[in-house]
């Protein structure tokens, strides 16, 4: 068999068990097993696979193909332009929550921001491109996950900013030594009862997953962690799940009555992040 063929016969067992970009896919999964770039991979179409790696990417196609994503199978996903390593502790990094990011670094423009916290990092995402992309900003990054704060800790040695950020190991906001200018936070939203046993939402973490009733409990317990975390000039960041802007803003109006709130859509136009400005910027 040469790699034409191995890489044709994956794409024909993903699309029949309706696995979307199935080429794409069977070709992500081969350079995986092969280490070989995509030009590498497209010179050598023609040579033949040997036997064990064959079997290597039989295996991690069958993986695939009953759903298990292939940022788990890999272990890696891009986010904010940058390589992160992910296994089933943390959530897989969504391109929506690029946009945490980018607000951060607009409000980082008009504000000083001394000090600033990733609420349930994960992987650290949104902690590592901030360090990247932030001069002088104290950077905290929590998670009640050891397992996750490992993860984070990894990524974070690979690209170079492990001075920048604390890692703290609790409850969102208790672990915080006093009150910072900003906090991002892309928290668990999932509906408890729209959590499924099944697809690829079934490989990732629950701790990651469920908001409980309705999908804002651990917003709600962020907020109310707030009040002694949060500067009295400071800022915050929310990703939320669709729908759910109303209560979020319901939430925030109770514990922060002057506020000013504002949503963001994502690409899909769906209302994604909740900002909250407590004082007016110096713009
Ligand atoms: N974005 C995830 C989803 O696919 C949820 C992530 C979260 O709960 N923060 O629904």
């Amino acid at each position: 068999m040469n790699l034409r063929q191995v890489l044709l016969n994956a794409r024909d067992i993903l699309a029949r068990s309706s696995i979307d970009d199935a080429s794409l896919e069977a070709e992500i999964l081969l350079r995986h097993t092969l280490k070989i770039s995509r030009t590498q991979l497209y010179q050598e179409l023609d040579a033949g696979i040997n036997k064990v790696d064959e079997k290597t990417y039989y295996r991690l196609v069958e993986r695939r193909r009953q759903g298990e994503p292939t940022a788990y199978i890999t272990g890696h996903r891009e986010f904010y332009g940058l390589d992160f390593y992910v296994n089933r502790d943390v959530l897989i990094p969504r391109p929506e929550s690029e946009f945490l990011v980018e607000k951060a670094l607009e409000i980082a423009r008009i504000r000083d921001l001394a000090t600033m916290a990733d609420i349930g990092t994960g992987c650290g995402t949104i902690a590592i491109s901030l360090a990247k992309n932030l001069k002088g900003t104290k950077i905290y990054a929590t998670d009640l996950s050891l397992a996750a704060l490992e993860v984070a800790r990894g990524n974070c040695r690979r690209h170079g900013v492990i001075e920048k950020i604390e890692f703290l190991h609790g409850d969102m906001l208790e672990t915080l030594p006093g009150p910072v200018d900003l906090i991002v936070a892309n928290l668990p939203y999932v509906r408890e009862s729209e959590i499924p046993d099944s697809g690829p939402l079934s490989f990732e973490p629950v701790l990651a997953l469920n908001g409980g009733h309705d999908g804002t409990s651990m917003i709600n317990t962020l907020c109310n962690q707030a009040k002694d975390k949060l500067a009295p000039s400071g800022c915050m960041l929310l990703e939320i799940g669709e729908g759910q802007a109303d209560a979020v803003t319901d939430i925030i109006s109770e514990t922060f009555s002057s506020a000013r709130i504002e949503t963001t859509v994502d690409y899909a136009g769906i209302e994604r992040v909740v900002g909250v400005y407590l004082t007016p910027s110096r713009a």
